[in-house]
């Protein structure tokens, strides 16, 4: 590495996985510029993020501060039956936050010459100790550490392991935002200040509150945020997703793109599985959207000097709630490694080879977990 200047990395993705890295690497003294393939500001599609303890460990290593309240807490956990009778309920409190808060506030801390918006890495190739990227414009990057944080579908891991590919788990997460006024109040009334889920034979339902499109936690101006899984064969999922202007979707499908006959099955079918509350909740969302529910695990993160993490690297289902939380705290432990390494002067390969140690293990138990519970909560038997 070049003595006087300070190190480079160059991160491919500009979603949560990305952001945290970049805010965390610069914290830790390293060059960063991240490079984001869409080329709008990704943020109108967020929907709800469980608030996880690794979060704000590593956005408070970063210096990278949130509105507050950062999201809209809630106390008790109750379990609904289909006549909306309450079976079970414990204390258990928790902040719920969106997508689009945690990725503002990071946009925001990072200055706006580091984050290349509509660039799409292609490639990368060495040039002695330093690893060159390459994007499809004809740009290349130059750096000491080339990170991948380009999601589930990642580039990068395509070019380096291009045998493990995502395979979906059987269901889908059918999805929602709800400004808060627009639920009726019967509904409204059960749910506040509440996680409500409503498990059945086969299909599973979630709901809570997170903050308004603004980023407002005030009463009023919050959005429900609700979940349904549910199953379908591979031949059905592949129908849903073509979107409205008959376009095959690689992965999932956004808000305002499912077709208008699929919406209208799903509500539907509401009636069929889901109690009063979350009828009313599919009822009232204009353009639910959805995503498939896939397993998938990198068998190594670290490769020379490229760097597998977040969703790139491995994916736990939604029922863990923590693949923000596994994102972060990749990019935290990699920037607490590669400051000590800074600072020491050891090389950066072996703090890579302790931290992709670690980051495989916590991985695994992720999405061991996210397996389990994934599997209980639909009867899937394996
Ligand atoms: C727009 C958006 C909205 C989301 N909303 C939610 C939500 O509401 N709730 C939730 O729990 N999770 C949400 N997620 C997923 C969540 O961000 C991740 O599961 C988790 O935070 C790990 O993030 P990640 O950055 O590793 O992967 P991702 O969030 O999937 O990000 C990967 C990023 O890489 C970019 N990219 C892909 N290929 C290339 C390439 N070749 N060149 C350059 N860039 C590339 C993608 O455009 C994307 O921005 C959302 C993801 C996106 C992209």
């Amino acid at each position: 590495m070049r003595s006087i200047e300070k190190p480079r990395a160059v991160v491919i993705g500009g979603s949560l996985g990305g952001l945290l890295t970049a805010s965390t690497m610069r914290a830790a003294g390293w060059d960063v510029d991240v490079f984001e393939t869409s080329p709008n500001q990704l943020e109108s599609r967020g929907g709800g993020v469980v608030l996880q303890p690794d979060v704000l460990d590593a956005l408070d290593y970063a210096g990278v501060t949130l509105p507050n309240p950062p999201g809209v807490a809630s106390g008790d956990r109750i379990y609904l039956d289909r006549n909306d009778r309450v079976v079970e309920q414990l204390y258990m409190p928790q902040m719920q936050t969106s997508w689009s808060l945690l990725h503002r506030a990071m946009k925001n801390a990072l200055p706006a010459q580091h984050l290349h918006t509509g660039e799409t890495f292609a490639d990368f190739h060495m040039d002695g100790e330093r690893i060159v990227a390459q994007f499809e414009s004809g740009r290349s990057e130059k750096a000491d550490l080339l990170i991948g944080a380009d999601g589930i579908r990642s580039t990068l891991r395509r070019r380096l392991l291009p045998e493990i590919l995502p395979v979906y788990a059987g269901y889908v997460a059918w999805r929602g935002l709800v400004d808060e006024p627009d639920l009726p109040r019967v509904a409204a009334d059960m749910l506040r200040d509440r996680f409500a889920f409503q498990h059945g034979d086969g299909y599973s339902g979630l709901c809570y509150l997170i903050p308004g499109d603004n980023d407002s936690t005030v009463f009023g101006q919050r959005r429900w945020n609700w979940v349904w899984y549910r199953q379908y064969s591979a031949e059905r999922l592949d129908e849903l997703l073509v979107d409205r202007n008959g376009v095959k979707r690689a992965f999932s499908l956004p808000p305002g793109t499912a077709k208008r006959a699929d919406i209208a099955h799903l509500r539907e079918d509401a009636p069929k599985w889901l109690g009063p509350t979350f009828r009313a909740l599919v009822e009232a969302t204009d353009d639910p959207f959805m995503q498939p529910i896939v397993d998938l695990r990198a068998p190594k993160m670290v490769f020379g000097r490229a760097v597998l993490l977040g969703d790139a690297a491995s994916v736990p289902r939604p029922h863990t709630a923590g693949s923000t939380a596994k994102a972060a705290a990749n990019a935290h432990a990699l920037a607490q490694a590669l400051a000590s390494t800074w600072q020491s002067g050891a090389t950066i390969d072996s703090a890579l080879k302790r931290w992709e140690n670690q980051q495989l293990q916590r991985g695994k138990l992720m999405t061991d977990l996210g397996i389990s519970l994934g599997d209980r909560v639909m009867n899937l038997a394996r």
